[in-house]
């Protein structure tokens, strides 16, 4: 469409000749008029040429102006809407315009459930149509959905600068944050808090988003605090602990608990759900609070070392006892792990005791066979010998001794058995090298274990009567290559 700039002619032509004799002065009209009447014949004749060729000259301006200008003709005031520079419709009405646009924006605001920007620029400039070419209400509205380019308002969450998610709004982006560092403080005391902070810069800012990039705020929590968005779950089974499950799948133990702060490590339970996905979270949250608990102290442990045993030995002749104190402290934690500890007092409730545990100065001998056999119990006496014994057959010689007495190694070397072992009652088994072994039956305590290797003399049993026995005493074997042969013609010996 074209735009005309001749207001003069616009003027003159949108007036009809009685409105140009309406603005003739009245006195003037009047003067025609009596003039008209006594002017002579030929005179009116003259007149009458004249007003017809006036008639006849605008007729012709008229139908020229009407061709070319056809559009004007007869319009009236009107508003084109334009967008980008590109005419879509007119109006009468220019508040038309803002009135469609935001009933437009409402529609997709709810159809989409989250805030719409309309990124094209619409705007109604002045200009003339006649009624046929206006646009109505409705027709508005279609050309100007049809025409519409939007985008969906969003709000992201980002952390030292990056954007981490984005979410609907800016209400749920702060919700978030406050959830994340809720997740760390959920367990304690609200009254003992001093302090939470993130280490990171969070800032939150509105952004222009995709449908699918959009995070429930549950998602972006979860996100945050995990860095991931995968899942892996561990059941608790029947003998775990959070050392054991740490050390199954490659965690420290301090991995598993920040990955796990919602459960305590001393109460799990058979069945209970452990993630095993180690955080990365994009926050770390520090928190800095007042504790004040009781705690064990502990306790020192004096020595009193003896020439008779060897420094690897000892007796506790008395336990050590921690005392209790009542502690009040400003404890840091960063993601639920505690970093720095500072005491500001301590009420002793009751002192630690020491433990007092005596121990020798000498170092131990080698811990392999010699090649000869010592007493492993002095001072007892044989109760009954090796060999045929009331219709059977006696393995070993039984030595007896009060109940509770020290069995010494016979010889150095390694403990291949220390257990239960039926009718022996608790027994030890020691290899010597070079085919010998030893066996122990009988005992009440064991002080040794499968692998260990002990030293000629080491104690590793006490006198008992487990098992097959009538009475406290040890019955002590020697075997070579596996088969029993005679204890008492060994002890004393160099067997080897
Ligand atoms: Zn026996």
């Amino acid at each position: 469409m074209k735009k005309f700039n001749l207001p003069f002619i616009r003027k003159m032509h949108t007036m009809n000749f009685n409105e140009i004799f309406k603005q003739l002065p009245e006195k003037k009209e009047r003067q025609v008029f009596n003039l008209k009447i006594k002017l002579p014949q030929q005179a009116k004749a003259a007149m009458a040429l004249i007003f017809s060729t006036i008639l006849i000259l605008s007729f012709t301006y008229t139908s020229n102006y009407l061709k070319t200008h056809e559009n004007n003709i007869y319009s009236t005031n009107s508003f084109t809407i334009i967008e980008d520079g590109k005419e879509l419709c007119k109006v009468r009405n220019p508040k038309l315009l803002k009135k469609t646009l935001s009933k437009l924006e409402n529609e997709m605001r709810k159809k989409y459930k989250h805030e719409i920007k309309i990124e094209n620029k619409f705007e109604a400039v002045e200009s003339k149509a006649k009624d046929r070419e206006i646009a109505t209400e409705k027709e508005l509205y279609s050309i100007l959905k049809s025409n519409i380019n939007y985008c969906i308002l969003a709000y992201a969450v980002n952390i030292n600068g990056k954007k981490v998610g984005v979410v609907s709004t800016e209400d749920e982006a702060k919700k978030a944050i406050e959830e994340v560092k809720n997740h760390f403080i959920q367990n304690y005391n609200k009254n003992s808090i001093i302090e939470i902070k993130t280490i990171e810069n969070i800032k939150i800012n509105q952004v222009k988003a995709s449908n699918t990039e959009i995070k429930s705020k549950d998602e972006l929590v979860n996100y945050i605090m995990k860095g991931v968005d995968e899942e892996q779950k561990y059941i608790v089974k029947e003998g775990d602990t959070y050392w054991t499950i740490a050390e199954h799948f490659n965690m420290t133990l301090d991995e598993l608990i920040s990955a796990n702060l919602q459960s305590n490590p001393d109460k799990i339970q058979i069945g209970d759900e452990l993630n095993l996905v180690v955080p990365k979270p994009f926050v770390n949250i520090q928190v800095k609070r007042k504790v004040k608990q009781k705690e064990n102290t502990p306790y020192e442990i004096e020595y009193n070392r003896v020439s008779y045993m060897f420094n690897d030995e000892q007796i506790i002749d008395r336990k050590g006892e921690y005392g209790v104190s009542e502690i009040e402290s400003m404890v840091t934690e960063q993601n639920g792990i505690q970093i720095s500890k500072e005491v500001i007092s301590e009420d002793v409730i009751t002192n630690p005791i020491s433990e007092i545990v005596t121990t020798g100065i000498q170092d131990p001998p080698p811990k392999k066979g010699t090649g000869y056999f010592i007493n492993p119990l002095p001072g007892s006496y044989i109760s009954s010998r090796f060999g045929s014994r009331s219709g059977g057959f006696h393995l070993g010689q039984d030595m007896a001794k009060s109940a509770g007495s020290s069995i010494s190694a016979a010889d150095g070397g390694t403990v291949t058995y220390a257990g239960w072992s039926g009718s022996y009652g608790y027994m030890v088994d020691i290899d010597h090298g070079g085919g010998f072994t030893t066996r122990y039956g009988h005992c009440s305590e064991i002080y040794v274990s499968v692998g260990e290797k002990v030293y000629q003399g080491k104690v590793i049993a006490t006198v008992g009567s487990t098992g097959f026995s009538t009475g406290p005493h040890l019955h002590f074997e020697v075997r070579k290559y596996g088969s029993v042969v005679n204890p008492s013609a060994y002890i004393g010996t160099q067997y080897r």
